[in-house]
């Protein structure tokens, strides 16, 4: 079935036509790893899973990059601002290199926890500086590069099309931009590679033929994606905030080293968490909420995982505690009736959901419409235990909420042996007792219910 995705650059939805007909290249944009990911980023990274899934669901081959950020993003995605991994290291009192590869790891910790389909390959930016340096080598041979200042730039003005991604008034835009940086020609012109660094400390330096130093944030993402996915690939995701200035970057760059248009075919991008009035939430700012916080506080991973399903990639998705409680609660009634119709028989996947299903995700990846044609299986009387069983787990294939893992909850020895004696109790008459009971199953994170044959016990 026909595949309709949003593609940024044309600012349409399109028909998706990939390049090859044996694999699809897909690149998405990764952390940088100089803190834990919040729960913002990590909406962005659900997405691209969920794209993921999608392709692979529709029976094509995937080949997924995305990339660590672990040298040369400064706090603007411009060249300006501190660099976001000394930030780190100067709060933590280590080297750069331990705090990227403790937040690497934390940051592979959550996706495991998410349920994510891991890329495939996960290139590190400092792995790839030969790959970057050659990349720039290639730009100043075309005659895309200046040096000033120390510096090497890329001149967008050699272009008769940057900014094409954003849509960017050049003139307009420019003329606002106060830029700090004086040896730049023009606004929008951007650092391929530092030498004179505006940080004293910084502790990752390369030499190269242009002196001593570290690549510009940009050039990462174009040399690394060409490197395992070829010169040309289908896809790129990133958040909206990558539109103006990093994405447009990276395409100025490609297709003056490449000579080709367009670099990338799809452009996707996710929307933002945001919290109460419109605030984003900042890997900067006190609002800072990661995973391990929402465990902390008794949530589970795929409840957030659920709760992100629920709105569309392209809206704003607004974060509170008490909408995670809602998810919380419609994962848990998910799971529950997914036990009930648990069953051994072979059954079907019945064609009528799954067409709509399959429209559904295939427009766009519209997984919110999604969601609420799997509770309408659930809700269907016509059909089969089986056969609902069967649709639910197919459709667990986009979703990932681990449905085929589900299994009946096996209560402790202990706890029926407490809901035994509650059941005396309860036949003595003898209220406090069976109250107390009631208090021990509790701390076994069970609750017992009076039934008419007498009682039954739940996972809290
Ligand atoms: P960073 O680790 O800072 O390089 O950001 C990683 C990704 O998170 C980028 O693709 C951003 O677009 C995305 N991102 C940052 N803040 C949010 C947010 N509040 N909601 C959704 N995505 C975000
Ligand atoms: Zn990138």
């Amino acid at each position: 079935m026909a595949l309709k995705l949003y593609n940024t650059l044309s600012r349409k939805k399109e028909l998706f036509k990939p390049i090859k007909k044996t694999e699809i290249g897909f690149y998405t944009c990764g952390p940088t790893v100089y803190n834990f990911a919040h729960i913002g980023n990590l909406r962005g990274f659900l997405f691209y899973d969920f794209v993921k899934r999608v392709l692979l669901f529709n029976d094509y081959k995937v080949k997924h990059v995305m990339n660590i950020t672990d040298v040369g993003h400064l706090t603007s995605d411009a060249d300006e601002g501190e660099d976001k991994m000394l930030k780190g290291a100067k709060r933590e009192k280590k080297t750069v290199w331990d705090v990227a590869a403790f937040y690497t790891q934390a940051f592979k910790d959550d996706m495991v926890k998410l349920n994510f389909i891991l890329p495939k390959y996960f290139p590190k930016a400092t792995d790839h500086i030969k790959e970057q340096i050659a990349f720039v080598k290639v730009l100043e041979k075309k005659g895309f590069t200046y040096t000033a200042g120390g510096n090497v730039y890329f001149d967008a003005s050699k272009l008769n099309d940057y900014g094409k991604l954003a849509r960017l008034d050049l003139e307009v835009e420019g003329q606002a931009r106060v830029d700090k940086d004086l040896n730049k020609k023009n606004p929008h012109d951007f650092v391929l590679w530092f030498t004179k660094s505006k940080f004293q400390d910084q502790g990752m330096k390369w030499e190269s033929p242009f002196g001593t130093g570290y690549p510009g944030w940009h050039l990462e993402c174009s040399a690394m994606s060409m490197k395992y996915l070829g010169k040309q690939f289908d896809i790129h995701c990133g958040g909206i905030d990558h539109i103006p200035v990093h994405h447009t970057n990276e395409i100025a760059q490609s297709e003056a080293a490449i000579g080709k248009k367009p670099w990338v075919k799809y452009w996707l991008h996710n929307e933002f968490l945001i919290l109460g009035k419109g605030e984003k939430m900042a890997k900067s700012g006190d609002n800072f909420l990661t995973l391990s916080v929402l465990e902390e506080k008794g949530y589970s991973p795929l409840d957030y995982r659920y709760f992100c399903l629920g709105t569309h990639y392209r809206k704003p998705l607004m974060f509170s505690f008490s909408a995670l409680d809602g998810a919380r609660t419609s994962l848990k009634r998910l799971y529950d009736k997914v036990l009930e119709i648990k069953t051994g028989n072979k059954v079907k996947v019945n064609k009528k959901y799954l067409n709509r299903f399959i429209k559904e995700i295939n427009d766009d990846f519209n997984t919110a419409q999604a969601l609420a044609t799997m509770w309408e299986v659930l809700k269907d009387e016509k059909l089969s235990v089986g056969d609902k069983y069967s649709t639910l787990l197919e459709f667990d294939q986009v979703f990932g909420l681990g449905l085929k893992d589900l299994k009946v909850d096996k209560i402790p020895k202990e706890v029926v042996q407490l809901a035994e004696e509650r059941l005396s109790a309860r036949l003595d008459k003898d209220w406090k007792k069976a109250d107390d009971l009631r208090e021990k199953i509790a701390k076994f994170g069970y609750v017992v219910g009076d039934t008419k044959d007498g009682y039954e016990l739940k996972k809290e």
